[in-house]
């Protein structure tokens, strides 16, 4: 009990404390911002990203670059968490939730340097989040999730600057059609849309298809290449006998032994077919593999056979066509069966894969996506997958704001008459979040080659005179009624940004000290040594193992 030892952290351990852990934080955070700022809005820059093994991203999208750039440091990564929630929450405006957090950590920064304690900086910046999001509300403007026109808009604004350029008007249609189309009573899951990429061909050659395209052929060249009015099977298992889990030897005498081994194993395949047939199945699709022999008999009963469908494909099936999965085939009957009126197996550029249409009701969709090469079409579905998000939050929510700054500016202007209302040194946390914002409009302009001063003062003087949606036309440099210009983003997208940047950048401010272990990357390796010193010897390892991926999580 006496002896309690002054130094309590290892050798290795690092230890950064108060105003050198504040800004050593503050620091790492802005960088990441700083990694994205140029990509921002309709006339941002792209990046190109190759990672060790020589792979090449060029992309406009911020959680992209930053979940590609392998970053290290733990303050950093609580900023690159901004985009992923953001990404997850609504699809779209990940890189301006990570530029306003940067923003948030800069303005931050100045008034600990004029010594305004950090709990009395993080109070303003949470007010003013609270505030914001009041008056976010309050400009919102209500859309009906029948208008097909302003969810064209809004699909077609997530896809500004992102390669989709020339065939947005095309693309945004789709975008709206196939959220439409996988809507049911519990909601809009847009991972019913698959994104079917084809090199070759133009964007504009793209298209929906009301179904399921899977990337395979059918297993035998003897299968018809078409169903119609087809019912169709899926089974998440093989059509294969079962090997047996032990290694029978079986020792055979004579030939006829063998033979006979043989027809019983054909015999079983045969039964399996026989029984499809039986409860009437035109198109199978099998989980795993499906043996020759049973190919042999598919292909003679005209049956389309698909082998090795992936999950995820195999449950877009089941959607779209109302199928049930059964594991054995014995075990299935006619209500198992699901229906499609086209099942067909067709070149796409060169490429056979099997179409599943016409189905009565689709709820799970597909959309080809076309394009010249691999890496512009790769960038036009992350485009199309931030489209998808934004009108699913908009069919969900029913609320939308301008874009181009102009949500930005209004909140701007209402923390700092806010702001006066609050006094004190809040007073001053809440007016440097109210200037944190504006750094949106601000690189939309920068980005646009315009000259941010004029834009913001331009702004500024606009929604001072009451036009809530007066924002920055990138294209033109002119500050215009955004909703004439059909620029609408989710108000989720902004409501979220500035939950999750303020959250984040609170979070990096309130730590007054960093003690990083000797080795920061420490792998399970590690864990399963620390295990080991652990008392209680071998008998208790069976519950440690399970512990210790636990406890490496935690770090
Ligand atoms: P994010 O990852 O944050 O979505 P983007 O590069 O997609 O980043 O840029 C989004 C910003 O660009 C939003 O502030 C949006 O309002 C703005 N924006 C989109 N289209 C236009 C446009 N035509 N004119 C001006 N601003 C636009
Ligand atoms: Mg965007």
């Amino acid at each position: 009990m006496g002896n309690q030892p002054l130094i309590v952290l290892s050798e290795e351990s690092q230890r950064t404390s108060g105003k050198d852990a504040q800004s050593m934080n503050i620091t790492a955070g802005k960088a990441v911002a700083e990694a994205v700022r140029t990509t921002l809005g309709p006339k941002g820059m792209d990046k190109m990203l190759v990672d060790s093994t020589g792979s090449v991203v060029v992309t406009n999208d911020g959680v992209t670059i930053l979940s590609e750039m392998d970053i290290d440091h733990p303050a950093a990564n609580m900023i690159v968490e901004v985009a992923e929630t953001q990404e997850d929450e609504v699809g779209d405006g990940t890189t301006s939730a990570v530029v306003v957090s940067g923003e948030l950590l800069k303005r931050a920064e100045e008034l600990i340097d004029q010594d305004i304690h950090a709990t009395t900086l993080t109070q303003g910046y949470r007010q003013a989040a609270e505030k914001a999001r009041e008056a976010l509300d309050e400009i919102a403007i209500d859309v009906d999730e029948d208008d097909d026109e302003i969810l064209r808009e809004i699909a077609a604004t997530a896809m500004t600057g992102k390669g989709a350029e020339s065939a947005r008007d095309l693309l945004s249609e789709l975008v709206v059609d196939a959220v439409r189309a996988v809507a049911d009573d519990d909601g809009i899951d847009t991972d019913n849309v698959k994104v079917e990429k084809v090199v070759g061909g133009s964007i504009d050659n793209s298209e929906l298809v009301e179904g399921v395209i899977i990337d395979k052929e059918r297993v035998s060249e003897n299968m018809p290449y078409f169903a119609e009015d087809a019912n169709v099977a899926i089974v998440d298992g093989a059509l294969e006998i079962k090997e047996t889990e032990i290694d029978a030897e079986v020792n055979v005498t004579d030939p006829d032994q063998l033979q006979q081994f043989l027809d019983q194993e054909e015999a079983q395949l045969k039964e399996m077919v026989d029984h499809l047939v039986d409860v009437g199945a035109d198109v199978v699709f099998v989980d795993k593999g499906i043996d020759d022999m049973a190919q042999h008999y598919l292909a003679k009963e005209g049956i389309i056979a698909v082998r090795r469908v992936k999950s995820s494909d195999a449950k877009r099936l089941a959607r779209a066509t109302g199928a049930r999965p059964v594991s054995n085939v014995e075990d299935i009957s006619e209500d198992d069966l699901g229906f499609a009126g086209s099942v067909a197996q067709r070149d796409i550029a060169g490429d056979q894969r099997i179409f599943v249409e016409d189905v009565e009701d689709a709820k799970a969709v597909t959309l080809i996506l076309r394009g010249g090469t691999e890496h512009v079409i790769d960038e036009v579905d992350r485009a199309i997958e931030d489209s998808l998000g934004v009108v699913r939050s908009t069919i969900e929510d029913g609320k939308v704001l301008a874009g181009g700054g102009a949500p930005e500016i209004e909140l701007s202007l209402a923390l700092r008459d806010y702001a006066d209302s609050v006094g004190g040194r809040e007073q001053l946390a809440i007016e440097s979040f109210a200037d944190a914002l504006e750094v949106i409009p601000r690189t939309l302009a920068e980005n646009a080659g315009l000259d941010p001063i004029d834009s913001l003062v331009e702004l500024r003087s606009a929604h001072d005179g009451g036009d809530t949606a007066a924002g920055l036309d990138a294209y033109t440099g002119e500050v215009i009624d955004m909703g004439d210009e059909g620029v609408y983003e989710p108000l989720r997208i902004k409501t979220q940004a500035i939950e999750s940047a303020t959250e984040a950048a609170v979070m990096l401010l309130r730590i007054d000290d960093v003690i990083a272990a000797g080795d920061l990357k420490g792998g399970s390796s590690d864990d399963d040594e620390d295990d080991m010193d652990m008392p209680g010897g071998a008998g208790g390892m069976g519950g440690m193992g399970g512990m210790g991926g636990g406890m490496g999580g935690m770090m």
